[in-house]
């Protein structure tokens, strides 16, 4: 079996091997080359310890000194060099608690994950597969290198790895392994959240985020996101849909692009709707007010999945507005544009879309033609320049404390004003128009609370 290594791997190795150690690309990269995928890093794996890699290359970063890597830098291209290891039990980090140099590359191959994720290569002999990676490879599945539940055992998370690699690949998790994972899921408490995210958004950006369900299948999920179990079990008897929560939460992340927002937003988009489900006399399904509280969920959920604060905000922003309702004309749409204070519109567009594709086909066709209608007016809105925000007003900040108006909230609420003006009725946005309009608040402004006047001059 021959892979085909980028010139600085082969450079890599050849160095080190000329100073008389070996070397191997490993793991990821060599799955991935066999899978003929391209691969996203080449890691290297030898024998010679840190000092000496470092001593052998002009430019090295300590990414991981403890554990035996060094990054090799080429330009801008970096790659992990980690000396042959054997783990200890991992705590709850990115890295095992101590860590052993061994000779040995079948000790090092062994500390790996899974057979897939087992396997070195290096031109002079080949591949190096002592667990049946390339077999498992051809028969597209996911095994752990040696005893399952030994090696969940030692680091939960490899739990989360094997349901991320059966979505990316689109492989089954093999029956022992899959075995495992059900009987030791409840010992992913002791994984990090941060770890968790990871895999969690790799799952959910890859070609079959649906096999999230695994998550709740296998009683994962019940330990990170049991908000998700309580939709996998809530039904929805309704003539617009036909799945569970849960299912139609799966049906609608596969059905949008694979841009880490917008599947987050889709997976959580109807997570309140257990919370607020009622079931009508006739036996129908309502779930009122399910957008405002999904989103409050979402927030909690992605902070405690310690999520950055912008992609929280975004995910949010569409999850509370996923259901919204904008009549199909200019003046409406400029007001939820103004209203949303963030421009996700063509975003919002690709969740609305997802969504209905991901319900019954009751009335589909007519869901989509309004959809269609909602963005052909939005896009005459941003093609037509209508002012939908502030720093869009014909006159700034700026002009107003010119006029008198002194900077502070007053100032704030004015420009609101003006915007609010602006969005009715885009022919006002001229700066003598503005103006006007801004003394006019002004004056409306001090009239209705004139003793603060007064308290500027007592004695008047
Ligand atoms: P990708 O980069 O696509 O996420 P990968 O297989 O390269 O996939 P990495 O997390 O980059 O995954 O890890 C590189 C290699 O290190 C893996 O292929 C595997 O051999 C090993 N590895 C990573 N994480 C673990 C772990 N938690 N337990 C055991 N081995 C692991
Ligand atoms: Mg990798």
């Amino acid at each position: 079996m021959q892979i085909r290594l980028p010139g600085q791997v082969g450079t890599i190795i050849t160095t080190l091997e000329n100073a008389g150690f070996e070397a191997y690309a490993v793991g990821g990269c060599v799955r991935d080359s066999l899978l003929g995928r391209e691969p996203e890093d080449w890691d290297i794996t030898t024998n010679a310890k840190p000092a000496e890699v470092k001593s052998l290359f002009r430019r090295t970063i300590d990414t991981g000194i403890q554990h035996g890597t060094v990054t090799v830098m080429f330009g801008k291209n970096g790659y992990e060099v980690t000396t042959y290891r054997v783990d200890g039990e991992y705590e709850d980090g990115r890295h095992p608690k101590k860590v052993e140099f061994t000779g040995s590359l079948r000790e090092d191959l062994c500390r790996r994950d899974f057979t897939i994720n087992a396997m070195a290569y290096r031109p002079q002999d080949g591949l190096v597969d002592c667990f049946g990676g390339a077999l498992d490879l051809k028969e597209r599945r996911i095994r752990c290198v040696g005893d399952a539940a030994e090696r969940f055992g030692e680091d939960a998370l490899r739990m989360m790895r094997a349901v991320r690699f059966s979505a990316q690949l689109s492989f089954t998790i093999e029956e022992k392994t899959l075995d495992a994972v059900r009987a030791l899921a409840d010992s992913l408490r002791k994984v990090s959240a941060e770890r968790i995210q990871a895999e969690f958004v790799k799952l959910l950006c890859s070609p079959n985020p649906d096999r999230a369900a695994l998550f709740y299948e296998t009683g994962l999920s019940a330990v990170f996101l049991p908000e998700f179990d309580d939709c996998m079990r809530t039904m929805q008897n309704h003539p617009h849909h036909c799945y569970s929560v849960g299912e139609h939460l799966l049906h609608a992340v596969k059905a949008v692009r694979a841009d880490r927002t917008l599947r987050l937003a889709m997976f959580f988009h109807d997570f309140g709707k257990p919370r607020v489900k009622q079931t009508d006399e006739n036996g129908i399904d309502h779930f009122h007010g399910h957008a405002a509280i999904g989103e409050k969920m979402t927030e909690q959920i992605m902070r405690r999945l310690k999520f950055d604060t912008d992609t929280i905000r975004k995910v949010c922003w569409l999850v509370r507005s996923h259901d919204l309702k904008i009549e199909p004309e200019k003046r409406a749409m400029r007001r939820a544009m103004a209203a949303a204070g963030m421009e996700l519109f063509p975003e919002l567009f690709e969740v609305k879309a997802a969504d209905i594709s991901a319900q019954s086909d009751y009335l589909r066709e007519e869901k989509y033609e309004e959809l269609a209608r909602l963005r052909a007016v939005y896009e005459e809105v941003v093609r037509g320049g209508d002012c939908v925000c502030v720093k869009d007003l014909a006159v700034t900040g700026r002009d107003l404390i010119g006029l008198g108006i002194p900077a502070g909230p007053g100032l704030g609420a004015a420009l609101k004003k003006l915007l609010a003006l602006v969005v009715e009725e885009p022919a006002y946005n001229k700066k003598e128009i503005l103006m006007t309009e801004a003394e006019r608040i002004w004056k409306e402004e001090q009239s209705a609370c004139p003793d603060k006047e007064e308290e500027k001059e007592p004695n008047s």
